[in-house]
């Protein structure tokens, strides 16, 4: 029996548990949740009530969540006392209950965790970041077709430059790392040795690993296979042309995995195009037909032809048995884009793309792009995935001005809460809420952020209206 020294752990409910990275959930299970600092305390309860009576009209009485209140943030400094920002109690908790959701956390300025939000990251191992990010009909927005944007931002959380392995420029740990690398080890490189590093520079270290890469992809495919139609896509999104090692590997990784752990499931663009040519009748044969390559091709010379002719042999060959008679119609296609590329994608292509498979830096810039065009902040959920445990989460901060005043939106919380149930597959439930907030957007009944980009003008709810309104159209 595990115990706590500060916290009442609900007299009933069961253990998630965790199976090869799957949550196995029961029908009552214990969910920790931290309430959060600032607006925490007025989207918390909002949240909780919607997602309880959304449970409750889906379910009746075959399932229900045992909410157990768990502190981090300032309400835990003033449980367990000063720069206590996160009690062993909290970290015993969710580790022992797998699954927890949380409001926004003020970053402390002493006690030294730089963030919280990254603690929690690093401690369960959360390392897939999963921001959707789709349009609820009525909500303001710069675009005019915001509703064709329909994303699922996978950003990895655990490396790349986030990582915050960095020296400030003239530390003398700073100078002697850049002292060897001018050195030592650049002019041992035939590609780098011109390069010098300026003695005044600062210095970040960006790291990037296979194991990092793919079990971050894996996630990401496997959530496009539990998708339908052109929705099972999944864009490897990378800065691979600049840096090679790094966000190149990425994608190179996130191709070889597709390739050898999902073969019966995937599709790359590569070979889709290929086949898409077949079919119309663009034979591609060994000898000719080079032009269909890619533009420009008949330039090159009589062996590259060949070779690349014997490529697509070889790729044909390789797919024959699992792709053939249309089943790659019906695959995930997994292509790759430049990461400046899809922020223009994004706008002016948005309902080409499904899921978004990225590193860290990328996906931070990338999910916010994403959360502007359908609406902002506000609307915008989190969750952070691991193999034993997930965090659920409001991607905004704590927003101390309006903290109390029941005036904030709670949307984005809500929204992880739906994010919640669809991980724990109580799909009835999370199609209640989402149905909810799509109504009362429509029907202009909003908080005040959105109240004030309706045109005409529209009277705004308060934060408890907003769920109320919410949960009249379950
Ligand atoms: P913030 O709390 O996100 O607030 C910035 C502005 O965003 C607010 O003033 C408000 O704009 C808007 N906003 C925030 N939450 C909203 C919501 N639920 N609905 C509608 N609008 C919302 O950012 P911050 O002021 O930079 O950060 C405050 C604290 O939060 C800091 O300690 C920061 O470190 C922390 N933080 C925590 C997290 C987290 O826990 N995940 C994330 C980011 C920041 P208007 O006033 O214009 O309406």
């Amino acid at each position: 029996m595990i115990m706590f020294e500060k916290l009442n752990l609900p007299k009933e409910g069961e253990l998630i548990s965790f199976n090869n990275g799957i949550a196995q959930v029961p029908n009552y299970p214990i969910v920790p949740f931290i309430r959060g600092d600032g607006t925490g305390v007025d989207i918390w309860p909002a949240t909780q009530k919607v997602i309880d009576a959304a449970i409750l009209k889906g379910y009746g009485k075959d399932k229900k969540i045992n909410w157990f209140k768990v502190y981090a943030g300032d309400e835990a400094c003033e449980v367990y006392g000063t720069y206590n920002y996160l009690p062993k109690d909290t970290i015993d908790a969710i580790k022992h209950f797998g699954v927890a959701i949380k409001g926004p956390l003020t970053t402390p300025v002493g006690g030294g965790i730089r963030s919280l939000n990254v603690a929690l990251r690093q401690i369960f191992d959360l390392y897939s970041c999963v921001r959707p990010c789709r349009y609820y009909s009525g909500t303001p927005s710069p675009h005019k077709k915001p509703e064709d944007l329909d994303i699922i931002v996978y950003r990895e959380n655990t490396e790349d430059i986030y990582m915050g392995i960095e020296w400030e420029a003239n530390d003398p740990n700073c100078v002697e790392l850049i002292n060897f690398l001018n050195n030592s080890l650049i002019p041992k490189s035939e590609k780098l040795k011109n390069k010098l590093i300026s003695e005044s520079a600062g210095i970040g270290i960006k790291p990037i690993s296979k194991k990092g890469s793919q079990r971050h992809i894996k996630k990401a495919i496997e959530h496009a296979k539990r998708l339908t139609g052109d929705k099972r896509h999944v864009t490897l999104v990378h800065k691979g042309n600049i840096m090679k090692y790094t966000e190149g590997a990425f994608r190179d990784w996130g191709y070889e995995l597709a390739i050898n752990e999902f073969r019966n499931d995937c599709i790359t663009e590569r070979e889709s195009w290929i086949l898409e040519n077949i079919e119309k009748n663009n034979q591609i044969t060994i000898e000719n037909n080079a032009k269909l390559i890619e533009p420009g091709f008949e330039k090159l010379t009589t062996s590259k032809q060949k070779f690349i002719c014997e490529e697509i042999k070889e790729v044909i060959l390789s797919i024959s048995e699992t792709h053939g008679s249309n089943n790659w119609k019906k695959m995930i296609l997994v292509d790759d884009r430049i990461a400046d590329s899809i922020f223009q994608q994004i706008q002016t292509r948005p309902q080409e793309y499904s899921i978004i498979a990225t590193l860290n830096l990328n996906g931070d810039y990338i999910s916010d792009a994403a959360a502007a065009i359908v609406g902002g902040l506000g609307m915008a959920p989190g969750a952070n995935i691991g193999d034993n445990a997930a965090i659920f989460e409001a991607t905004h901060g704590t927003a101390p001005k309006h903290a109390g005043l029941n005036r904030i939106n709670p949307g984005s919380l809500i929204l992880s809460g739906v994010m919640m149930l669809e991980y724990f597959g109580w799909n009835k439930a999370a199609n209640l809420i989402t149905r909810g907030i799509s109504k009362a957007i429509e029907d202009k009944k909003v908080t005040y952020d959105l109240a004030r980009l309706m045109e005409p003008k529209v009277n705004a709810l308060s934060c408890s209206d907003f769920a109320d309104a919410i949960i009249s159209y379950f």
